[in-house]
């Protein structure tokens, strides 16, 4: 399965390979061998010669690569949807979406290798020439929740502006990965431009980090993992892109249409079994709707429908991991009263009900990023109470909310402290606008039609004439 150079030596305190586990079922898919630090080295060297040849070539050739790569993939999206399903647990009709945004997202950033271009200003006596210059090295560290996705927001943009990337997955993900990079090869990326560095983080992630040859990092993951990196990056002054943690509000005004904003509910904190960074976990409802909304809310909730990833009509799938289980059950365990509290499968596999318990600002279940199926319900006074809960948390990522009033809509989205807010619908990435948080969700955007800008540094030349 290894794309590149296995590993052969590992500092003792960390294993020297990973077991992948199927969440649905707890069986071991494969084993993975883990990268040594002298290994990272050695990739950041490759990665480093490869990129020059990259960089040289031109806007067109390295777009028609690209685009290759995305053919590629687009030819083994089914394959890439099964393996997903079977390290990651998602709904097989999830996964294909996932592999398919893998090709759109190539297709993107192809297109805006054209467009990636410098400026001149002449003047009395020379010229000013802007140059857009590729970083060097990127390393590119995911999480386990959407390996796929994840991995191409920072590897297409990154190549198509000259790059080279190293990919650092999830210790319980790296096989959709190390697929990825296969397929790179097979349509003609040239070598140790792309390299899979399976491992785990304290290793193969601060090496990486630390490396003077990385130029930049984008790391998606925990803000406590995030902010220890960007403590290291501040030695070297690296260039970093942080995609963190979401407590994501969902405000239902009195105003809304219920029904539908009851419907549409579940998804927002169901999908991906709530393992997902912009997950609505926090919904705010008007007081004077309340009660209409959580009794429309209980059977959509009842309704959704979990049990085994690679059947097509399942909506949910397991958790990640039995540690991870054990985390979402310290907030609520399956057994303490609910508000609502929907079915999971029994036996093997790392299920968990979803959940919806109500809650009072200041509880450790509405405050922390749950990262499961589980939804606290608060209400609310009025408009202005409404904008104070939901900036009433550490995180800026993501949130929606739910109205007829136009004004309220943009009043209210102007007043939430987020990146990424949608109106009447839980939208909240799409590859053509930007992404990322405000406050301790992130810094910096991916994304977009800014999103190869992330990965060059501006130099302007004077010429005098
Ligand atoms: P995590 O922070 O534990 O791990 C993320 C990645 O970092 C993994 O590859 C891990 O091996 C690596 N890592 C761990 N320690 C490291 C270190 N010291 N140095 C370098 N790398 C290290 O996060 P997780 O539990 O895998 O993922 C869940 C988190 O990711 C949630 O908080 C979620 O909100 C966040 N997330 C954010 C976005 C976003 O776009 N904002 C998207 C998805 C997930």
């Amino acid at each position: 399965m290894a794309a590149e150079a296995p590993p052969t030596q590992h500092p003792s305190e960390h294993p020297t390979e990973h077991e992948v586990l199927n969440p649905a079922t707890e069986e071991v898919v494969a084993t993975v061998p883990a990268t040594t630090r002298e290994q990272t080295a050695t990739a950041v060297a490759r990665a480093t010669a490869a990129q020059r040849t990259w960089a040289a070539l031109a806007p067109g050739d390295r777009a028609k690569m690209l685009r290759a790569f995305a053919a590629t993939i687009d030819q083994h999206i089914e394959e890439l949807a099964q393996l997903e399903v079977r390290e990651a647990g998602h709904p097989i009709a999830n996964a294909r979406w996932e592999a398919g945004n893998v090709r759109d997202l190539l297709d993107y950033a192809a297109g805006g290798v054209e467009r990636l271009t410098g400026s001149q200003i002449p003047v009395a006596g020379g010229v000013n020439i802007t140059f857009a210059e590729p970083l060097g090295v990127v390393a590119v560290i995911v999480p386990w929740n959407f390996p796929l996705p994840l991995a191409a927001w920072g590897l297409a943009p990154a190549l198509a502006a000259g790059n080279a990337v190293l990919l650092k997955p999830a210790e319980a993900t790296p096989l959709t990965a190390l697929r990825l990079a296969e397929l790179g090869r097979a349509a003609g990326l040239p070598d140790g431009l792309f390299q899979v560095l399976p491992g785990a983080g304290p290793v193969v992630g601060e090496a990486l980090v630390d490396h003077p040859g990385i130029a930049k990092v984008v790391f998606t993951g925990s803000a406590r993992v995030g902010k220890q990196i960007m403590a290291r990056c501040a030695g070297q002054v690296k260039r970093l892109t942080l995609e963190l943690g979401g407590k994501n509000p969902n405000i239902v005004f009195a105003d809304a249409d219920i029904e539908r904003a009851a419907a549409a509910a579940p998804s927002s904190f169901l999908d991906n079994t709530g393992q997902d960074c912009c997950a609505r976990s926090r919904i705010l409802v008007q007081r004077s709707v309340y009660d209409r909304f959580m009794e429309l809310l209980e059977p959509a909730v009842q309704s959704f429908t979990v049990g085994d990833p690679a059947d097509p009509a399942t909506a949910m799938g397991p958790l990640i991991s039995a540690a991870h289980r054990a985390r979402v059950r310290s907030y609520v365990a399956e057994d303490t009263p609910a508000a609502i509290r929907g079915q999971a499968p029994t036996g093997k596999g790392f299920w968990y009900p979803a959940t919806v318990v109500e809650a009072a600002p200041g509880d450790r279940v509405a405050i922390d990023e749950i990262f499961g199926p589980v939804a606290v319900v608060l209400p609310f006074e009025d408009e202005a109470d409404a904008v104070r809960l939901a900036n009433d948390t550490a995180y800026g990522l993501s949130g929606s909310l739910w109205t007829r009033d136009v004004g309220r809509a943009l009043r209210v989205s102007r007043a939430v402290a987020a990146g990424n807010l949608s109106v009447n619908s839980h939208s909240s990435v799409r590859y053509w606008t930007p992404f990322g948080g405000f406050k301790q969700s992130g810094l910096g955007r991916e994304l977009g039609p800014d999103a190869l800008a992330a990965f060059t540094e501006t130099k302007n030349v004077f010429i005098s004439t």
